[in-house]
């Protein structure tokens, strides 16, 4: 069973742009997908409505067999978002934000689990730093250790690499792969195509809200005609 079954997902926004037409797709269990497509192509709807933060005008989502509208509970706890803005508190404590983060969904305190995560996210040696006081990639690590302080079982990086040099790329490259090495499904959005050739398993390529195609990485990097 996937872990997160799309089923003719739609969206229209109030303005009557169509972000998402018709719109299924299965992720398995441990799986990087990559979303790959232009501005404007639907990505950042698509993850918002499975994460809870766009009403769908139809379709379904299921998230661990839970429908994201019938059991929103149950389906929330089992996701953790990073969003593309950098939207921290400037003078809160790194520790602090990933506690309140954790706290947000219900999750009781685990003091050894947040060490652990820090230290996997080389962050425990600033967890007493305001997030104003960090660099631009200790920034990122802080919002996927708060995106991943109630254990999610999935984790959606919303264009992960948006703004960021190549010394971050990487980074952030490593980070993704440890964490499917912790048996962590990805689903990451992306406009590189280099990018979703590097971080992810499969690649679904989004255009006007339609999804094109979905393949393992390498049957697509077959059809581009390319070999690394
Ligand atoms: P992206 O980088 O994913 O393309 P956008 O720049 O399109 O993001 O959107 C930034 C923010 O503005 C998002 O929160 C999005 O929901 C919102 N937004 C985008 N387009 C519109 C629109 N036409 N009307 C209202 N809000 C929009
Ligand atoms: P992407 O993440 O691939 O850049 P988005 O999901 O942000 O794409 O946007 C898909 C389409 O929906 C775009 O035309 C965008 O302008 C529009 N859109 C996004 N958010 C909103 C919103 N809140 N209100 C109205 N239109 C929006």
């Amino acid at each position: 069973r996937p872990i997160i079954d799309i089923d003719h997902l739609s969206k229209r926004y109030d303005s009557g742009t169509v972000a998402l037409n018709d719109v299924s797709l299965q992720i398995s269990e441990g799986e990087i997908l990559a979303l790959l497509g232009p501005n404007g192509a639907g990505k950042t709807t698509m993850i918002s409505i499975i994460c809870g933060l766009v009403v769908p005008s139809g379709g379904t989502v299921r998230v661990g067999g839970h429908d994201i509208r019938r059991d929103w509970r149950a389906a929330r706890k089992l996701i953790g978002l990073v969003p593309q803005e950098i939207a921290l508190e400037p003078f809160e404590k790194v520790i602090d934000c990933v506690r309140f983060t954790r706290g947000l969904y219900g999750a009781p305190p685990d003091e050894a689990y947040i060490e652990k995560l820090l230290r996997s996210l080389a962050l425990w040696d600033k967890r007493d730093a305001r997030t104003r006081e960090l660099s631009g990639g200790m920034k990122r690590r802080v919002l996927i250790a708060k995106a991943l302080s109630h254990r999610p079982k999935v984790l959606f990086l919303d264009e992960p690499t948006a703004g960021v040099d190549v010394t971050l790329r990487r980074e952030m490259w490593q980070v993704v792969q440890e964490l499917r090495n912790d048996g962590v499904t990805i689903i990451l959005t992306t406009h590189y195509l280099e990018e979703a050739e590097d971080m992810a398993d499969r690649i679904g390529v989004i255009n006007r809200g339609e999804l094109l195609l979905v393949k393992p990485k390498d049957e697509l990097m077959g059809e581009f005609g390319k070999k690394h």
